[in-house]
């Protein structure tokens, strides 16, 4: 909602995150969403979808880093790795930072979000467009996910919160195709919404990937304009040594893979496990469900 000067998020009743508008850079009611970019004196660039903000200059390293380098220092060796959602190509750019990375699909149902994110966005996902190891599929990530026959190491759910376009990538069926196109040992991650606010979400994608996965869990980062607190990130594997990795193992890996980072270091990604117990209780909560 514009009152002329602010954005207000109205994500959960009974509060709001106000930002002030000094600009809007970009509007438009695309075929499946809102979307609003504007600038904010302190977050920067604010790109706002049906009035939930997604990601902003100031804060996308923190989850853009997290939700890409955690699944694949963890996995060691993936080769074909797989985004649903991500519009704004910030999560791509990390991937493709791991030269190990041999192909990157990038499944998105709006093309008007990638559209615009070449240009404004360009302060964190430039290059990734030229990059010849990333392929842009603009498709439901729902029914991608469902007829394809691809095979991927790593596949991160880089989605809207589960309402409107977003809400079938929350979905068991969606959870379920992601399994069969998983390679052994291969990695689910996805946004899995601010557990202080959104517990809900959490525990159902536990039980979920709990009937489906021999292992399910979460990690955390802090991202200031995810309003609430700690953001969960789900976690879904049939290996279930991937969260357990030795940080002396990450350390090695990271230091191979030779590029600078913002937020994330290895003692981050380990520490990112330990949930504080109110979250560990909702993740445990969804695997009893399952
Ligand atoms: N960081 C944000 C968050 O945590 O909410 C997500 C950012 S990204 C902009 C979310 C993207 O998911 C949007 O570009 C949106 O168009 C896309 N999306 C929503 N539903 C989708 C679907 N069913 N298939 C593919 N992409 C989808």
């Amino acid at each position: 909602m514009n009152d002329g000067l602010t954005f207000n998020e109205v994500l959960y009743p009974g509060v709001q995150v106000s930002y002030r508008c000094d600009q809007i850079l970009y509007q438009e009611k695309t075929e499946h969403q809102d979307l609003v970019l504007f600038t904010n004196p302190v977050f920067g660039k604010v790109l706002m979808l049906d009035g939930v903000t997604q990601v902003t200059t100031a804060d996308e390293f923190i989850y853009h880093e997290m939700m890409s380098h955690v699944p694949l220092f963890a996995h060691g060796a993936a080769r074909n790795v797989l985004i649903v959602g991500g519009g704004d190509c910030g999560l791509a750019e990390e991937v493709l930072k791991h030269k190990t990375v041999e192909t990157l699909a990038q499944v998105e149902i709006d093309g008007s979000v990638v559209e615009f994110s070449k240009e404004h966005f360009a302060d964190f996902n430039a290059g990734v467009l030229e990059d010849n190891r990333f392929e842009l599929i603009i498709a439901d990530g729902m029914k991608f996910m469902a007829e394809t026959d691809r095979r991927f190491d790593v596949v991160i759910v880089d989605s809207t919160d589960p309402h409107g376009p977003g809400a079938v990538l929350f979905s068991e069926e969606f959870y379920r195709n992601v399994h069969r196109c998983l390679t052994p040992g291969g990695v689910l991650v996805t946004q899995n919404g601010v557990p202080f606010l959104q517990r809900g979400e959490l525990v159902t994608s536990l039980e979920r990937f709990s009937r489906i996965y021999k292992d399910s869990a979460a990690y955390v980062a802090a991202i200031p304009t995810y309003f609430g607190g700690h953001m969960a990130l789900g976690w879904a594997s049939d290996n279930a040594d991937l969260r357990k990795v030795p940080v002396d193992v990450l350390k090695e890996r990271f230091e191979k893979a030779d590029f600078q980072t913002r937020y994330y270091t290895s003692d981050v990604h380990a520490a990112a496990f330990a949930l504080p117990r109110f979250i560990l209780d909702a993740v445990e909560e969804g695997r009893s469900r399952a």
